[in-house]
C-alpha cells in the first residue's frame, strides 16, 4: 500500500474519471510529485455506474474542444496503458418528434459545424436504419453525429490511473480527505485520516462530494446529487453493439446498446429526486440506491414505444445511482473566487 508523503506539488482529491484524468495529464506533461487521494477505490463514486455515452457537442466552443479531445484520447489510450476501455465509435443520434424540436436540432447541427463537429440532419427512415427496428412513425428527423461513441467508464478511470502511475503519479486509495487546509487565504494542502500533506496546488475532483469539502472552508460549489435511473434489458436478438447512442429529448430518454444485445434505457424525469442533500456518506463506494420502478414509469413506457422489442422481454436490472448536476449544466473549473 502506498503511504502518504508529507509534500506534493499537486494533491488531487478524488479518483473518479475526472481526478484520474487530471493525474494522467499532469504526470504526462512532466509534472513531478502528483498525488491522488481516493477515499474508496478508483471509479467507485459516480463513475462506475455511468452509462458511458461520449458526446462531443457542448454548448460552447471551448467545452466542445475538451470533449473532442477526449474522443481522440479514447481512441488511442489502450496503446499507452494496455487497459481496454471498450471504446466504440458507434456515433450518436438525437431524435426530433415535434416541429419545435426540429428547429432546435437544426440549430444544433449548425452550431456543431461552427465548432468543427460533424453533425448531419437525417430523415426519419435514416434514423430507423441507424437503430434497426426502432419505432419511427412519430419521428420528423434527427441529428446524426458519427464521431461520438461509448466507453466502459470504470475501465476508463482505471486506464487513466494506470497511465498516471506510468508517468510517475502516486495514486493512493482508501484514504479520506477530512479537510482542505488554508494558510493566508491560500489552499496549501489537506488533512486526511492518515495525516497531513502540504502542496503547492490542490485540485478538488470530489464529484458530488465536492460541495461538502468546499463548505468547510467557505468555498461555495453548487453541486447537488439527484437520483438518476436507467434499466438494462435481457439480451435481445437483433440488437447490435454498434447501434448509436440515441437520445429522444421530447421523451427525456436515452438508449445504448450493449455488446451482448442488452438495451440500456435511461431517463431524465421532469422532477428529479434529490438525494443526501445535507451530507453524502463517505463510504458510498460502488453502491447504488433503491430501485424505483414507479418513478421510472414514464421513461420505461417511452422506451418500450421507441424500441418495440422491450415490450416482450425481461428487464432484470434497475440502476439507481446518484449524480450531481451544476445549475447551468456546465463544468465547474478554476480557482474559487474567494481563495
Ligand atoms: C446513471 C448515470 C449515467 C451517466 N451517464 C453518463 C453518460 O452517458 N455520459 C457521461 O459523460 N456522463 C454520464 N454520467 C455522469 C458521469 O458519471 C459523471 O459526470 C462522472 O462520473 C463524474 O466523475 P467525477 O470524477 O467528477 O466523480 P466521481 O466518479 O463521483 O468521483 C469522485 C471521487 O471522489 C472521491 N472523494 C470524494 N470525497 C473524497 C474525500 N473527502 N476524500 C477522498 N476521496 C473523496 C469519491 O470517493 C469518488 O470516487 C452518468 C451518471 C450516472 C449516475
Amino acid at each position: 500500500m502506498e503511504s502518504l508523503p508529507d509534500n506534493a506539488r499537486v494533491t488531487i482529491i478524488g479518483g473518479g474519471v475526472i481526478g484520474c484524468s487530471v493525474a494522467y495529464h499532469l504526470a504526462k506533461l512532466g509534472w513531478k510529485d502528483v498525488v491522488l487521494l481516493e477515499q474508496g477505490k478508483i471509479a467507485g463514486g459516480t463513475t462506475w455506474h455511468a452509462a458511458g455515452m461520449v458526446g462531443q457537442l457542448r454548448t460552447s466552443n471551448s467545452l466542445t474542444k475538451i470533449n473532442k479531445y477526449s474522443v481522440e484520447l479514447y481512441k488511442k489510450l489502450y496503446e499507452e496503458t494496455q487497459t481496454s476501455i471498450d471504446w466504440n465509435q458507434c456515433g450518436s443520434l438525437i431524435l426530433g418528434t415535434s416541429e419545435d424540436r426540429m428547429i432546435q436540432l437544426k440549430r444544433t447541427a449548425a452550431m456543431a459545424k461552427v465548432f468543427g463537429v460533424e453533425a448531419n440532419l437525417i430523415s426519419p427512415s435514416e434514423c430507423s436504419e441507424k437503430w434497426h427496428g426502432m419505432y419511427s412513425d412519430d419521428i420528423l428527423g434527427g441529428v446524426w453525429l458519427p464521431d461520438d461513441g461509448k466507453v466502459d467508464p470504470e475501465k476508463l478511470a482505471i486506464s487513466l490511473a494506470k497511465g498516471a502511475k506510468k508517468y510517475g503519479a502516486n495514486i493512493i486509495e482508501n484514504i479520506h480527505v477530512s479537510k482542505i487546509l488554508k494558510k493566508d487565504n491560500r489552499v496549501n494542502g489537506v488533512e486526511t485520516n492518515q495525516g497531513q500533506i502540504t502542496s503547492e496546488w490542490t485540485i478538488l475532483c470530489g464529484g458530488m462530494w465536492a460541495r461538502q469539502l468546499g463548505m468547510d472552508i467557505d468555498i461555495d460549489i453548487p453541486l447537488y446529487p439527484v437520483e438518476h435511473h436507467y434499466v438494462l434489458s435481457e439480451p435481445i436478438e437483433g440488437i447490435s453493439p454498434n447501434f448509436p447512442c440515441t437520445r429522444d429529448p421530447n421523451e427525456m430518454i436515452y438508449l445504448r446498446s450493449e455488446v451482448d444485445g442488452r438495451v440500456r434505457l435511461g431517463g431524465f424525469q421532469k422532477r428529479s429526486k434529490p438525494w443526501a442533500i445535507n451530507r453524502i456518506p463517505d463510504d458510498f463506494s460502488f453502491k447504488l440506491l433503491e430501485e424505483d420502478w414507479d418513478y421510472f414509469r414514464q421513461p420505461l413506457e417511452a422506451g418500450k414505444k421507441r424500441i418495440p422489442q422491450l415490450q416482450n422481454c425481461k428487464i432484470p436490472e434497475f440502476v439507481n445511482g446518484p449524480e450531481s448536476f451544476t445549475p447551468d449544466n456546465n463544468f465547474i473549473m478554476g480557482v474559487p473566487p474567494n481563495t
